[in-house]
């Protein structure tokens, strides 16, 4: 992996790699901006030139050799002066804080996961880790990182702690990880990465570099998946537009039929909006898509619906079709907001983004979508 493996960010790849060639790396940053942009991409690739040995410079510009015993060891990220942090599951039962270490404090199983979620890691940027039942960057972590940082470095170059999705930090946590940033370390260099910066405590991020990544422009994502992914351009052009400026996202809907999955979605808002037998055909579908038993697709689906009633939004608004979306559904979008041009869309996207918040707080998603349908209906009718 390399500086060319993440897309975009021009402008972040300028600062972080002009500090290093300066020599004005700082203790710490915090790298905020939505989900699947290349944050945590951006934090391994400035640990490793760092560390690089024989790193190659171009008037502005410093990549690494990616040769050198180093850069190979940054490419698996078992190289000693990089620690990954992010939320792990519980401990198992009987495990002793005092001798053990946060990974043998695992169950076998789950240790097993976070070593081939690393290993993801290095194979992809923008995998994103995650662990069954870890929500949380638990104190025993972060106690572990405040140790290895009084003890000598082990070898030499700069160490680098990154902490991934820093917000998940419980308030223990967060209390103890202040106390780290606090204390000045020599030769290391702490990097938080977050999409949700306003749950992080003030007191910690002022105490950062901030760095504020862009989400990517739909350009730079339909080209990418052509180029990366090989999809045809109308494919790539379709998710890209979808994919709202992340990356990651882009990729799971390349997992996923959109299409289908679009008309899953309308037709279930088409049938809630029947002026008879409304009820058993919209159950019947609600039900379908609750058999489906994922939170991202419920999610998924949403953001689908969502984008849809934007487009009949601002077409209505607008009186025009410049900013629509879903440009292959023109007609069917069309003769929705003839149909109803003298409802209030907006009420509708605002059900939507209420109904998305339930799913993340693992409300039932029966009554999720039975709930937002109804009230779709009457608003509509
Ligand atoms: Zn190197």
């Amino acid at each position: 992996m390399g500086w060319n493996d993440i897309i975009g960010q021009e402008r972040i790849k300028r600062i972080i790699q002009r500090a290093i060639i300066q020599n004005r790396v700082a203790h710490a940053y915090c790298f905020s901006g939505i989900e699947g942009i290349g944050k945590d991409g951006l934090a391994i690739e400035f640990a490793k030139t760092v560390n690089c040995e024989n790193p190659i410079i171009n008037d502005d510009s410093i990549d690494a050799c990616r040769k050198c015993p180093s850069c190979r060891s940054f490419e698996t990220l078992t190289h000693q002066n990089i620690q990954l942090i992010f939320s792990l599951p519980a401990e198992k039962s009987g495990a002793d804080s005092k001798k053990e270490t946060v990974m043998t404090r695992l169950s076998e199983e789950d240790a097993n996961l976070v070593q081939e979620e690393i290993k993801q890691k290095s194979k992809d940027y923008y995998h994103r880790i995650e662990i069954p039942n870890a929500t949380q960057i638990r104190i025993a972590s972060i106690r572990e990182v405040k140790r290895s940082l009084t003890l000598s470095a082990p070898t030499a170059g700069r160490r680098f702690v990154i902490i991934i999705r820093a917000e998940e930090m419980t308030k223990e946590s967060a209390n103890a990880f202040l106390k780290t940033l606090e204390e000045p370390h020599t030769g290391i260099t702490i990097i938080l990465t977050t999409s949700k910066k306003e749950f992080i405590l003030p007191t910690i991020l002022s105490r950062c570099q901030l760095i504020e990544c862009e989400p990517l422009s739909e350009d730079l994502i339909a080209n990418s998946l052509i180029e990366k992914k090989n999809i045809s351009p109308e494919d790539a052009r379709l998710i890209a537009q979808f994919a709202q400026g992340s990356y990651s996202k882009a990729l799971d809907f390349l997992n996923e039929d959109m299409k289908s999955n679009r008309e899953l979605i309308v037709e279930a808002l088409r049938r809630s909006l029947r002026t008879i037998n409304y009820r058993l055909d919209l159950l019947e579908i609600v039900e379908k898509i609750v058999k489906m038993n994922d939170k991202n697709k419920y999610e998924t689906l949403l953001v689908l619906l969502l984008l849809w009633l934007r487009d009949t939004y601002s077409m209505q608004k607008s009186k025009s079709n410049d900013y629509v979306i879903n440009q292959d559904n023109l007609e069917v979008l069309t003769r929705f907001v003839n149909k109803f041009q003298d409802k209030e869309m907006n009420l509708a996207i605002d059900l939507i983004e209420k109904a998305i918040l339930q799913i993340r707080r693992n409300v039932q998603p029966q009554l999720i979508f039975i709930n937002l349908f109804v009230k779709m209906r009457e608003l509509f009718l």
